[in-house]
């Protein structure tokens, strides 16, 4: 049974001291709604992704990474199996979510209707029971959240989250867009009465506002620097300069560390109308030669140090945080 001092792995459990050093956001395969009506797409060769998403794994063991957390929602192609043929493989831990995406790019219509009370007990099967026929049971709860405002699709789903993250004793993990919304998801899973530390809001280093970044951190959540690499959205120097503002006002017990990296790609990527990535493994690395998971401890890393960040800071931030968020016995 999940709860405080047992944490559900897709290959078995754990405990918080157990987790080690641990990357909080990284994905093994996405895939976006609809990618299975895209028969332009190349055709997904499922033991080349393995092998990929393995040989990647393994590469973590140099940086000395235990756990790895693929918060991949329920609609975006969650394959917790593959997940767990990885884990196996690689003998790296690898945690899965329950929970869906946010409205504008998930897959609506049946918890639209569903009322919360459902979503919740639907949260908690997965948790409790595990994911379809598989055993695997979620870790955690992804909530999300779009640009802007918090929709009523939204805030349903973060309300059942809540509900069922209560019942089950485990965390909540969060999208949110654009580096908005942050504070919001606060109030409402709050607002259930689940306590904030209980929540990392994650992509806030999506926005380049210490304000925003304070008013996370002040709200007592974790706050996720987890897009390393993805200068697309933000150069690294001013995440890197983000973290080490928050580091040196005393919030480094806060901020936790991550990339989104995708290993795999389940169909073409739609990035928005008529952006349409073909080739995204090849494409993606020629626009983003950094994005991937050991980028943190190759490039990222040394910054810091340069930044004025101390080695025990950074240790807080890669091994001591997500502990202590698993294990919600105590505020950061
Ligand atoms: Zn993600």
């Amino acid at each position: 049974m999940a709860g405080m001092d047992t944490i559900n792995t897709v290959t078995g459990t754990c405990t918080p001291d157990e987790l080690g050093r641990t990357l909080v956001h990284e994905h093994l395969m996405v895939g976006y709604p609809g990618w299975t009506m895209d028969a332009l797409a190349n055709r997904f060769d499922r033991s080349e992704a393995r092998k990929r998403a393995v040989d990647m794994l393994e590469g973590l063991k140099a940086h000395d990474v235990k756990t790895f957390l693929d918060p991949c929602p329920m609609d975006l192609g969650r394959d917790v199996e593959f997940m767990a043929e990885c884990a196996q493989a690689s003998g790296i831990r690898i945690i899965c979510t329950t929970g869906a995406y946010f409205e504008a790019q998930g897959i609506t219509y049946t918890f639209a209707a569903l009322p919360v009370d459902d979503i919740a007990a639907i949260y908690e099967k997965e948790i409790t029971e595990g994911i379809g026929e598989t055993g695997i049971k979620a870790g955690l709860i992804k909530i999300a959240t779009g640009e802007g405002r918090v929709s009523d699709y939204e805030r349903k789903l973060l309300t059942a989250a809540a509900r069922a993250s209560k019942r089950c004793d485990v965390p909540l993990i969060s999208h949110t867009q654009e580096g908005t919304c942050g504070p919001d998801q606060i109030e409402i899973i709050t607002s259930e009465g689940v306590p904030p530390h209980r929540l990392l809001v994650g992509h806030s280093d999506g926005a380049d506002d210490a304000a925003y970044h304070r008013e996370i951190v002040g709200g007592g959540a974790y706050i996720g620097f987890d897009r390393l690499g993805i200068e697309t959205i933000l150069p690294d120097d001013v995440r890197i300069k983000n973290i080490a503002s928050l580091v040196n006002d005393g919030h480094g017990r806060h901020v936790c560390l991550s990339h989104d990296s995708v290993c795999n790609w389940l169909g073409r990527p739609v990035l928005g109308p008529g952006v349409v990535i073909a080739n995204p493994l090849e494409a993606i690395a020629e626009m983003m030669p950094d994005w991937g998971p050991t980028h943190l401890f190759e490039r990222v890393i040394p910054k810091l140090r340069d930044a004025g960040v101390s080695d025990a800071a950074i240790r807080t931030m890669t091994d001591e945080n997500p502990a202590r968020w698993f294990a919600g016995t105590e505020a950061p």
